[in-house]
C-alpha cells in the first residue's frame, strides 16, 4: 500500500519527519488535533513553516496548493493582507481585557445583520464551546433533557455530542470515546442524516422530552453531504409540531456557503445557530446565537450560565470583522468567485476520475467539495452509511499522490475540501493535473 511512501518520505520530507518524530515524544500522536496525524492515509504529516494565499510551505521547503484551509476558517487564504493588518494593529493596543470593547459590538452587529435567524449573539472560543453552550441553552429554554443528533454529524468534542460524530472520530474508529460517561450520552438520540421519517419516529416516541434537534445543515464532517431537497424544511415542520428547538450547527457552513450561511441559502430558519471557523478569520473564535426569546436566557440576562476568559477577545474580533468585510465587499463578489473556482475544480475532478476509471460521487455546495470514492458508478452518498462504505484505501492512495504532486488535502475521505478566494485559475488547473495522475494511481488499488 505504501509504494509512494517508501520512495519519497526519506528524501522530500526529511525535516518534516524529524519534526514529527520529536513531536510524537511531546504530544499525543505528535499533534494537537487527531486528524492532523495522517493516520488514515499511511503517511507522516508534513510540518508547516508558512502559508500565503492558497499555498503552504513545509519545513523542507516544499510548496503545496492547500485545500485544508485550517479545516474551514481560511476562506480568504493564508495571511490575507486585510486580516494581517487588522490583527497587527489591534495587537499593539492589547490582546485581551476581560472588559468590553467596541470590536465586540462591531462583530456582533455584523453577524446579526448577516445571519437571518440570529437576533442576539454570544461569542466563545471554539465551535465545540458554541455547540456545548447552545445545547445547554436548548435544554434550559425547553426544560427538556433529550437531544437528537444525526449519525456522522460533528458538533465538536463535547461529551453529549461525541456519539457517531464523523470525520476524526470516524477515521480513528472511535465513533464514541472512552471517558464519555454513558449517563451523558443516554439523552442523545441518533438518527441517520437526510431521513425525516427517523426524526418523526424519534419525536413521536419521546414526546415532550426532546429539547432540540441538532444538525449540520450541510453535513461537512463525513465528507460533504448536502441536505436532500425538503430535508431542512421537513425538520423545521417536525420541530414546530413537537415543540423541539431546531439547532443549526453552522460552524463549518457559516459564511462559507453564503454570507447569510446555509439557513439563507436554503431558506430555512433555525431557532439557534452555532458559528465558528470563518467568523474568526483564522483566530480562535466561535459564537452561538438565535432568537432573542432564547438568547435572553443566557447569563446575565437569564439563568443559563456560560462564560469565557478570552471570549470576544480583540484579536479574534478584528480578524473576524476583516474577513466578513472582505466577503461582503463589491456586492459579495467573493462568493461568485468561489463558486466559479469550485465549479471548475468539480468538473476537472469528475473528468479526471472518469478517464482513470475510478468511480466517484462528487458533492459540492459552493466552496465545500468532496469526491467520494464510491464502489460503483452511479452510487450516491446521502448519509453516514453511504460515506463509510467508500473506498478509503483508494482515497489514501489518491491523497499520497496529490501530496507528492504538491497538493495538500484534508487527510481523510470523511473531510470536505475547502476552496478559498486565493485559489486562482493556476492553482485549480495544477490541482486538476495532479488529480489526473492521482486517480490513475488510485485505480490500481
Ligand atoms: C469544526 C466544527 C465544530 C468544532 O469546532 P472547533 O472549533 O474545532 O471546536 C463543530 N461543529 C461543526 C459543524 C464543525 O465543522
Amino acid at each position: 500500500m505504501n509504494k509512494a511512501n517508501s520512495q519519497t518520505t526519506t528524501t522530500r520530507y526529511t525535516k518534516s519527519a524529524a519534526a514529527h518524530a520529536e513531536a510524537k515524544t511531546l504530544m499525543p500522536g505528535g499533534v494537537n488535533s487527531p486528524v492532523r496525524a495522517y493516520n488514515a492515509v499511511g503517511r507522516e504529516p508534513i510540518t508547516i513553516a508558512k502559508g500565503k494565499g492558497c499555498v503552504v510551505t513545509d519545513v523542507d521547503g516544499n510548496e503545496y496548493v492547500d485545500y485544508v484551509g485550517s479545516y474551514g476558517p481560511l476562506i480568504l487564504g493564508h495571511a490575507p493582507e486585510v486580516v494581517v493588518a487588522a490583527v497587527t494593529k489591534t495587537a499593539t493596543h492589547g490582546t485581551s481585557f476581560g472588559m468590553p470593547t467596541l470590536l465586540e459590538n462591531q462583530l456582533a452587529k455584523t453577524v446579526i445583520d448577516a445571519v437571518p435567524s440570529v437576533q442576539v449573539v454570544r461569542f466563545v472560543n471554539s465551535g465545540t464551546e458554541a455547540a456545548m453552550s447552545a445545547l445547554r441553552l436548548a435544554r434550559a429554554a425547553t426544560g427538556r433533557g433529550k437531544v437528537i443528533k444525526c449519525i456522522g454529524c460533528y458538533h465538536g468534542h463535547t461529551d453529549a455530542m461525541l456519539v457517531s460524530a464523523g470525520s476524526g472520530a470516524t477515521t480513528l474508529g472511535t465513533p464514541s470515546s472512552p471517558g464519555v460517561p454513558e449517563s451523558l450520552v443516554k439523552n442523545t438520540l441518533l438518527v441517520p442524516y437526510n431521513d425525516l421519517a427517523a426524526v418523526e419516529a424519534t419525536m413521536q416516541a419521546h414526546k415532550d422530552e426532546i429539547a432540540c434537534m441538532a444538525v449540520e445543515p450541510i453535513a461537512g464532517n463525513m465528507g460533504c453531504i448536502p441536505p436532500e431537497p425538503g430535508y431542512l424544511e421537513g425538520l423545521r415542520k417536525l420541530c414546530d409540531t413537537y415543540g423541539v428547538l431546531l439547532l443549526f450547527d453552522e460552524v463549518m457552513t457559516g459564511f462559507r456557503v453564503d454570507y447569510g450561511c446555509a439557513q439563507k441559502l436554503y431558506g430555512v430558519m433555525p431557532d439557534l445557530t452555532c458559528l465558528g471557523k470563518v467568523v474568526g478569520g483564522g483566530l480562535p473564535c466561535a459564537a452561538y446565537g438565535g432568537k432573542a426569546e432564547y438568547m435572553r436566557q443566557v447569563a446575565p440576562d437569564g439563568p443559563m450560565y456560560q462564560a469565557g476568559t478570552l471570549s470576544g477577545n480583540p484579536l479574534a474580533m478584528a480578524a473576524g470583522l476583516a474577513t466578513l468585510q472582505a466577503l461582503k465587499a463589491d456586492d459579495f463578489a467573493a462568493y461568485a468567485q468561489l463558486e466559479k473556482s469550485a465549479r471548475r475544480l468539480e468538473m476537472g475532478l469528475a473528468e479526471a476520475s472518469a478517464s482513470a476509471g475510478v468511480p466517484t460521487y462528487i458533492t459540492r455546495v459552493g466552496s465545500m467539495i468532496c469526491p467520494f470514492f464510491v464502489r460503483e458508478v452511479g452510487q450516491r452518498v446521502v448519509n453516514y452509511d453511504d460515506a463509510t462504505a467508500c473506498r478509503t484505501d483508494r482515497f489514501a492512495a489518491f491523497f499520497r499522490t496529490m501530496l507528492d504532486e504538491g497538493v495538500v488535502l484534508p487527510p481523510a475521505q470523511f473531510e470536505a475540501w475547502f476552496i478559498g478566494t486565493a485559489h486562482d485559475d493556476d492553482a485549480i488547473e495544477k490541482t486538476i493535473a495532479a488529480a489526473s495522475k492521482a486517480f490513475v494511481v488510485a485505480s490500481d488499488i
